[in-house]
């Protein structure tokens, strides 16, 4: 199967996974708490060290190709961001993978703020919110770990049986990847099975 077919089969049964934690959003903005007057800080380097689950990897990867918005500028950026983050410079305390905070390279990349579709984007970005109004340098937000939990518990099963799936089509045992990591991966795949 390409990329597209595996989006077709895998992803796309999980986007209403999304649903709690969107609504969750849309009423914080409703509410007049949202990340309008904020730099976006949780997206840089001093807040952000998101890591990817497969399935949510492909998803992001997918929606931003049918968004005309993956080209060579955020290849090369995301490729970049991986080298001065040192995200390929592994280390591991107590068998645990380090997590490396980096710049998301899709942050303000032709869009204010985040690019992606709401439904497509991972569950950690849309689990953290401010939780007043008026942020600014994200001062009062937070991760809902409540709700993540909650979808967790729902879902990953399910999640953890396509991650296994999409491990063996995609010939990788990285179940876990960071953004711009995601998107190099992809990329790669694509280029050698086209
Ligand atoms: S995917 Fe979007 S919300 Fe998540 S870190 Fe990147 S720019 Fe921020
Ligand atoms: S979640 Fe918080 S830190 Fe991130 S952009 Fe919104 S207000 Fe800023």
């Amino acid at each position: 199967m390409n990329l597209e077919e595996l989006y077709n089969t895998y992803s796309l049964d999980l986007l209403s996974s999304r649903a709690l934690l969107i609504d969750k959003m849309n009423s914080l903005e409703s509410a007049q708490i949202s990340c309008i007057n904020c730099s976006g800080v949780c997206c840089t380097q001093s807040k952000n060290s998101m890591q990817l689950t497969l399935v949510e990897a492909l998803t992001l990867y997918m929606n931003l190709k049918f968004k005309n918005i993956l080209n060579d500028e955020l290849i090369l950026k995301s490729a970049a961001t991986i080298k001065d983050a040192r995200i390929d410079q592994k280390i591991y305390v107590k068998n645990r993978e380090l997590r490396r905070n980096y710049t998301c390279p899709l942050f303000m990349f032709k869009a204010l703020g985040c690019p992606l579709d709401k439904d497509h984007k991972p569950y950690g970005c849309l689990g953290f919110n401010a939780t007043t109004s008026g942020v600014k340098e994200g001062e009062n937000c937070q991760s809902d770990l409540g709700l993540l939990k909650e979808v967790d518990e729902t879902y990953n099963t399910k999640i953890a049986q396509i991650n296994a799936i999409l491990a063996n089509a995609l010939s990788t045992e990285n179940f876990k990847m960071t953004i711009p990591e995601a998107i190099v991966f992809f990329n790669d795949f694509e280029s050698k099975n086209c």
